[in-house]
């Protein structure tokens, strides 16, 4: 434990305040979809939310004097540690809250675990991008700030939180470790291990809790469900009955399940335990990464101050909330959809808050099927949660929850092409340099890349999954694998099995070739009823389509039986699935 007291602290808040936020060098509109000029060579990035730091901080405080009541009572006794994970916040944390209920001093600590930091599980890509890796530096330096101004801090420790853990517990003599539940196997593994961990610390018995507790003095590890806007325990049916079809989830959980309200949090959560030295917020050489510097397209700024921002600045200032459904298939720009994945995924953002706000904008503003639909892609989230829960490891195996028996291939150089933008097909190499440059990619281009990869290709779909969890800023095990899983056809709902035509997708979804040309500068100078199938003047095609691309746009979107088809039959280098 010396380290926590070394004298270190100076230079670490020096470092906490160069955190990097790069600006960009000019900050353009993006054009709109329907507008007809065409995006001009200047580079274009757009910062999420593209609130200035100030007013960031004025809606932060809003927010928060929102959530804050004088009337909750704590009554607890000795210390308790909230272990922070993906739930990277101060709002409507059930953690940080019951961990400052049922003590009289609370020690939040961040584990900067080196396994985060290894490789993905079949095909050793980086396990956490530099993109998402610098996403999360900034959500710890903002963490550390709002919980200093309510009296607390964070100490942020490298290492296992198994070791770390059970080492703080017993310095500091914490009767429990309050942490947000997870439901994925690497995480449940940590849960088991942080847990056995605890059970080895034996604490000093006071009186008081001899008597409570009598012959076992050992911390306990608390976890708490936090995740999902509807609270697990509020289901009509256990997770291992969980409907197979979304539609009946979804329609079960609105008759019967209403959303909780957000928690109400003391102006003050203070005090922590007496520490000299909290830790720096990590560097990304620590992670071993190099800064990557987001050149083209949106940087989203890591935290809960951003995520609030962001809330704000789309329901709020832009009432876009109003238009969601109308917009939200959009590629381009921050305004098609909310963007609240990455703070959702990193535990910024609470979904609840999302539904209380969703809910004070049709009390106020209005009420529509946008404002209802956003609510709705929130359903999925909460679906995509709760059936990691019912199918576990299955959700990564190659035959998915349904356990289909499928040869894949996983020819490198075809895969690479995907992985690099360099298909011959426009809209898949947008997509894909969009998904490198910024670490966000929209839902209508993940799912048209996802079904070239798997259908076009006959590449293993996780190869694809494996890409995305390196590179996505939002990246989250249930909605990434249980989306691939969707996406290859070895889902558990049988009847989602889609085939995305590339013309199709294009015509609809980019009509004016604008999304391409803004990510392929090289189309810009053509027709844009030319940059989605440019022909010689562009990279050669690496496969033909499954159903063809000769009519330009044809409607070819349909329901693909993926079952006894071998995708190209190209065998499997064999797998660990
Ligand atoms: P909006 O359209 O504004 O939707 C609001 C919120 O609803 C999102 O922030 C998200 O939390 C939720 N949501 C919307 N669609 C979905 C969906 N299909 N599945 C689950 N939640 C949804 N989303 C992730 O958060 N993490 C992932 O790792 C992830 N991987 C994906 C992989 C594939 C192959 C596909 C097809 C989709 C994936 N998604 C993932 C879902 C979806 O693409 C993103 O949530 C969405 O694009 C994020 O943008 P947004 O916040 O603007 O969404």
């Amino acid at each position: 434990m010396a380290a926590l007291h070394s004298s270190l602290a100076p230079f670490c808040l020096k470092k906490l305040i160069l955190i990097p936020y790069p600006k960009p060098r000019r900050i353009y509109r993006f054009q709109a979809m329907s507008s007809s000029s065409g995006p001009g060579p200047a580079a274009l990035v757009h910062k999420v939310p593209g609130l200035d730091p100030d007013e960031m901080e004025r809606v932060a405080d809003q927010t928060f004097q929102r959530y804050t009541s004088s009337s909750v009572k704590r009554n607890g006794h000795g210390v308790a540690i909230v272990w922070f994970r993906n739930d990277l916040r101060v709002l409507d944390n059930e953690a940080l809250y019951k961990a400052w209920l049922s003590s009289q001093e609370v020690l939040p600590v961040y584990c900067v675990d080196p396994r985060l930091f290894g490789s993905t599980y079949y095909f050793g890509f980086p396990k956490t991008g530099a993109l998402r890796a610098q996403f999360l530096i900034e959500s710890l330096a903002d963490l550390k700030k709002n919980l200093t101004k309510r009296g607390l801090n964070l100490l942020i420790q490298h290492g296992k939180p198994e070791e770390i853990l059970p080492s703080l517990a017993k310095t500091y003599g914490v009767h429990t470790v309050y942490a947000q539940k997870e439901t994925c196997s690497e995480e449940l593994s940590v849960e088991r291990l942080v847990s056995k961990g605890l059970r080895r610390v034996v604490l000093p018995s006071s009186s008081e809790q001899s008597t409570r507790q009598s012959a076992t003095n050992n911390p306990k590890l608390q976890l708490i469900w936090g995740t999902t806007m509807y609270h697990i325990d509020d289901l009509p049916f256990e997770t291992s009955s969980l409907p197979d079809v979304y539609t009946q989830f979804r329609k079960s959980i609105e008759a019967k399940c209403s959303v909780r309200g957000c928690i109400r949090i003391p102006a003050s959560l203070g005090p922590t335990p007496s520490i000299g030295d909290w830790g720096c917020v990590p560097s990304l050489d620590q992670f071993g990464l190099q800064y990557q510097n987001v050149s083209l397209g949106m940087k989203f700024v890591g935290g809960e101050n951003a995520a609030l921002g962001r809330i704000n600045e789309y329901f709020w200032n832009k009432d876009l909330l109003s238009i969601y459904k109308k917009t939200r298939n959009g590629m381009l720009g921050p305004d098609y959809s909310t963007k609240f994945s990455p703070w959702l995924a990193s535990g910024s953002l609470s979904p609840r808050l999302v539904h209380e706000e969703v809910k004070r904008y049709e009390k106020e503003r209005q009420a529509n099927d946008s404002t209802y639909w956003v609510l709705f892609e929130l359903i999925w989230r909460d679906y995509f949660r709760f059936l990691s829960a019912k199918y576990g490891n299955s959700l990564f195996h190659s035959g998915g929850p349904r356990k289909l028996d499928y040869r894949w291939s996983q020819e490198q150089t075809l895969f690479e092409s995907w992985r690099d933008g360099r298909t011959g097909y426009p809209l898949i190499d947008a997509n894909m340099k969009e998904l490198s440059t910024t670490g966000f990619m929209s839902n209508r281009g993940r799912q048209i890349v996802c079904s070239f990869l798997v259908r076009d290709m006959g590449i293993d779909w996780r190869m694809g999954a494996e890409w995305f969890e390196t590179c996505l800023l939002d990246y989250d095990p249930c909605s990434n694998y249980g989306n691939w899983t969707y996406g290859a056809g070895v889902g558990n709902d049988p009847r989602e099995d889609r085939y995305f035509s590339i013309p199709k997708q294009a015509q609809n979804y980019d009509p004016e070739g604008e999304y391409v040309a803004y990510w392929l500068p090289q189309l810009q100078s053509l027709p844009k009823d030319r940059r989605h199938f440019p022909g010689m003047g562009y990279i050669k095609q690496v496969v033909p389509l499954k159903f063809g691309n000769a009519g330009k746009y044809q409607n070819h979107d349909k329901a693909f039986t993926a079952r006894g088809t071998n995708f190209g039959g190209r065998r499997t280098k064999g797998t660990r699935g």
